[in-house]
């Protein structure tokens, strides 16, 4: 099928690659111009594993292309992807200019009919505002159908997400606009979920939420268990076991961060207040989150007793491992609580220093992981990329000025640690 992607950002561009990988044909939309330069000149914006090659593959083969006009693009398709980003307003409440934005300017290139599947996640009772706004401007003699089709990719897997993913939500009001989806997902092997177009957008903030409410009880469990000498990780072993709880999102320590789960806790929680709701159980989860990243700094000036002027070493930027992504990363509030403190900064990742670059300044950004901790008076590891895992820790601490670690996410061994002569706080152990 000719299909048209508008957004060409983490989820629109893995999204077309994957929907050419499977067959269709996909051109690629952006209002960023240099990002669509970089595209065709086969460079990625982004860091996902396995995308640069899929999307080389597909632009090879002609399957996939990227545009910025999205007039040509959408007139000859007979599926629209909406995959533009819907970030948080000051209030919580996820800012849809974006969305409204790509609409009227899909509304106004349909020439017959094209169904516009909604993949950005939006809140409930967006499906409808939509509608309203390609039925204003979609010129006379045109037609059209709206979908919600939300997206569960994760960032650092999302390429084999996206090609297998857990479940299709198909939210509609038509038959003709369930059978036109069915046939895009075709040749895919997942549960097909179809539903009206509100319960699919309620489907995906209420999956992040939960996800969200997993991590922030495991950081409650684990500041209990530092209370009573428990060891969360063995507590998350014990119940992960329960099928009926799984091991997933069970991992103690900074929080969650990212694009996603933040902005869509902050949005379901104001969706709840304007519809007359107090949702405690959300609030409580997103105040857990926050104060986690206020714990670490605590941790360090517990171990350092006084940090202004000192340097401390920040490994892992991104907001998690095998991406560069670091919108709402816990390394941006971490860096600027340790500024306000009078600390001085000196950080790795091995990925995401470009995108940090842009978003903080007066930061030591470090060729290697050591070069990062030398001369710091304490580490605190952030995200839990691999290379962390097997550094030379002896190495590490004969060139700090005093070997303080925090863990962030409870990567090493507590015991390891202590033996090996550093000062270590991890999390709920
Ligand atoms: P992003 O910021 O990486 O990409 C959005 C892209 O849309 C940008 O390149 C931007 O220039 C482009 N854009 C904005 N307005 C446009 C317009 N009118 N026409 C053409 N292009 C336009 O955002 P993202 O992370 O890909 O997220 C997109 C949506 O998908 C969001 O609603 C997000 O919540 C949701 N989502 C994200 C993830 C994830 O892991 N990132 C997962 C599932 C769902």
């Amino acid at each position: 099928m000719q299909l048209a992607v508008i957004g060409t950002g983490y989820v629109g561009l893995v999204s077309g690659a994957c929907f050419a990988e499977k067959g269709h044909t996909v051109v690629c939309v952006d209002i960023n111009t240099k990002k669509i330069e970089m595209l065709k000149i086969g460079r990625m914006p982004i860091y996902e594993p396995g995308l640069e090659e899929i999307v080389r593959k597909n632009v090879t083969s002609k399957k996939l292309s990227f545009s910025t006009n999205l007039d040509k693009a959408v007139s000859k398709a007979s599926v629209v992807f909406i995959a533009v980003d819907t970030p948080s307003k000051p209030n919580g409440q996820a800012d849809l200019s974006r969305v409204e934005l790509a609409a009227k300017s899909i509304a106004e290139s349909i020439k017959h009919y094209a169904l516009i599947a909604n993949i950005s996640t939006v809140p409930v009772g967006t499906g409808k505002y939509i509608r309203r706004i390609v039925s204003k401007y979609i010129s006379e003699g045109a037609s059209f159908d709206i979908v919600s089709n939300p997206e569960f990719l994760r960032e650092g897997s999302a390429v084999k997400d996206r090609l297998n993913p857990s479940r299709i939500v198909i939210g509609a009001e038509t038959e003709r606009a369930i059978n036109i989806l069915k046939e895009v997902y075709s040749g895919y092997d997942a549960p097909l979920v179809i539903t009206n177009t509100t319960t699919s957008e309620m489907i995906k903030y209420a999956s992040n939420a939960f996800l969200a409410t997993k991590i922030s009880f495991i950081n409650e469990i684990a500041h209990l268990c530092e209370e009573v000498d428990a060891d969360v990780k063995q507590v998350a072993l014990g119940m992960g076991y329960d099928k009926r709880i799984g091991f997933d999102f069970l991992d103690a320590g900074l929080g969650y961060g990212g694009s996603c789960f933040p902005k869509d806790a902050r949005a379901l929680s104001q969706i709840a207040f304007e519809n007359g709701y107090n949702f405690t159980l959300l609030k409580a989860v997103i105040d857990v989150n926050h104060m986690q990243r206020v714990r670490v700094v605590q941790k360090v000036q517990k171990a350092l007793n006084n940090i202004e002027g000192k340097t401390i070493g920040i490994l892992g930027l991104a907001f998690k491992p095998n991406t560069d992504d670091v919108r709402e990363a816990a390394s941006i509030d971490i860096i600027n609580y340790l500024q306000s403190a009078g600390v001085k900064i000196k950080a790795y990742d091995p990925i995401a220093m470009d995108k940090m670059r842009d978003l903080v300044s007066n930061v030591s950004y470090c060729e290697t992981p050591y070069d990062a901790c030398r001369d710091c008076s304490a580490v605190i590891f952030v995200t839990e990329w691999d290379e962390f895992k097997n550094l030379d820790l002896e190495r590490i601490k004969q060139s700090m000025i005093t070997p303080v670690v925090i863990d962030g996410r409870n990567i090493f061994d507590p015991k390891q640690m202590h033996d090996l002569g550093f000062t270590y706080s991890g999390f709920g152990r």
